[in-house]
């Protein structure tokens, strides 16, 4: 008889996008006049640059042609790819990578969500709260969480609460915690932490012999100088933190898919006995193992982010959302509402007017027609708070912002 893994009974359902989508449908068929604006959109809504289609198709004919055709590329990476990531990403910032120290794979999300493999069922683990729901799942699922309790919260997780009352500053953990998962610039606050701020963290991390699983996938999205783009960038950080990045957000790989993970050879953790092991070696293993590579034409197209063109073609479409982000920040500041995030990244993050997440959520809903996401579906601590994100059209930006003005909070 199979038995399953009871771990999985463990997850709530992803209530919370279901939920959204049933409310909508509804609204919709009650009302098949109205203009529903989105403005819950995670995923980016323009093209990919001209400059990554062209190396995209030409790899595609490589492919075609007996000559030039590939098969199974490296597990982890063509290095053509790898050295222009360190060339590009790292070494402007002053950090030194080896090749051997980046991963390329086909997601941020996968491999946010695999890396717990290479680590002990008994490791307490730390998330923000809001969060990814990333994080805490692959944790459930492997059976590092207990059962989720009353109050929203897995038992055996520790949640690092981010709000208005602490600027969504997390405060360093009372008890001891061995993975801690950070997201800057933050999804869904939008929210970032200074070079200073980080910095506090990856202390801990180094005294305590915490590993930093940092994620980074916004990182294109940082306008204000003191905020780090990379981990690395703090002293001591290659000791102690894992990186995440993607090219889903800055160059609309959302629907390609590419991404890399940085995983520093002098980074360890420790067997029962203490014994020290280098977690590259580890996640080389896990990945060659069960991964088998991103497509040539995938990694090429990836790759022309990189040239000239590549690189204004990304900044326009950052750019844009940017833009967007602008305007609903600043529309809303000005109607009275307190908002977080939108300078940093995509993300505007407000904290709803008096009442709960989902009563603000019909409030928009059913008086203007706009739909954001309720912030306590990313956790409990988001409860009072609601995310509308930069990646709907400039004109239907202008409009949703020009709508919710006319409530009156
Ligand atoms: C969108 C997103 C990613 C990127 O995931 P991909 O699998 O690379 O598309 C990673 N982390 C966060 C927090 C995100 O919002």
């Amino acid at each position: 008889m199979a038995v399953i893994n009871e771990n999985y009974l463990l997850l709530k359902s992803s209530y919370i996008f279901s939920e959204i989508a049933q409310r909508v449908n509804k609204f919709e068929i009650e009302n098949p006049e109205a203009d529903v604006i989105r403005m819950g959109i995670g995923d980016v809504t323009l093209p990919l640059p001209q400059a990554v289609v062209d190396s995209f198709k030409d790899a595609v004919d490589e492919m075609a042609d007996k000559e030039s055709f590939r098969g199974y590329g490296p597990e982890q990476g063509y290095s053509f790819l790898i050295e222009d990531i360190i060339q590009h990403e790292y070494q402007p910032l002053g950090i030194e990578l080896t090749p051997e120290e980046v991963f390329v794979s086909d997601g941020a999300k996968c491999d946010t969500g695999n890396i717990q493999e290479i680590f002990g069922l008994d490791n307490t683990v730390a998330v923000t709260d809001p969060v990814y729901p990333v994080y805490v799942e692959s944790n459930v699922m492997a059976g590092r969480t207990g059962p989720m309790g009353e109050d929203g919260r897995y038992g055996k997780l520790v949640y690092l609460p981010c709000t208005a009352e602490n600027d969504f500053i997390p405060e360093l953990p009372t008890e001891d915690v061995d993975l801690i998962y950070l997201c800057y610039p933050n999804n869904p606050t939008g929210t970032t932490l200074t070079r200073d701020q980080l910095k506090r963290w990856v202390d801990y991390a180094r005294q305590n012999q915490a590993v930093i699983l940092f994620d980074a996938a916004y990182e294109a999205y940082i306008t204000q100088e003191d905020i780090p783009r990379s981990i690395y960038e703090i002293e001591g950080a290659k000791e102690c933190a894992i990186e995440f990045r993607s090219f889903s957000k800055n160059a609309g790989f959302t629907g390609t898919r590419c991404a890399y993970t940085v995983v520093p050879r002098e980074l360890v953790a420790y067997d029962a006995q203490g014994g020290k092991h280098d977690l590259n070696s580890l996640w080389n293993r896990r990945q060659t193992t069960k991964f088998n590579g991103v497509s040539y034409p995938i990694q090429k197209a990836a790759q022309a982010i990189y040239t000239p063109q590549g690189q204004k073609e990304i900044q326009a479409n950052i750019n844009y959302y940017m833009t967007n982000a602008g305007i609903i920040r600043e529309g809303l500041k000005a109607i009275g509402l307190e908002v977080y995030g939108g300078v940093n990244s995509p993300y505007i993050w407000i904290k709803t007017p008096g009442m709960t997440s989902w009563e603000f959520f019909d409030l928009l809903l059913n008086e203007v027609q706009v739909v954001g996401t309720p912030g306590v579906g990313f956790g409990p601590s988001g409860e009072g708070y609601f995310r509308i994100t930069a990646f709907n059209t400039l004109e239907n930006t202008r409009e949703a912002v020009a709508r919710i003005g006319r409530l009156e909070f």
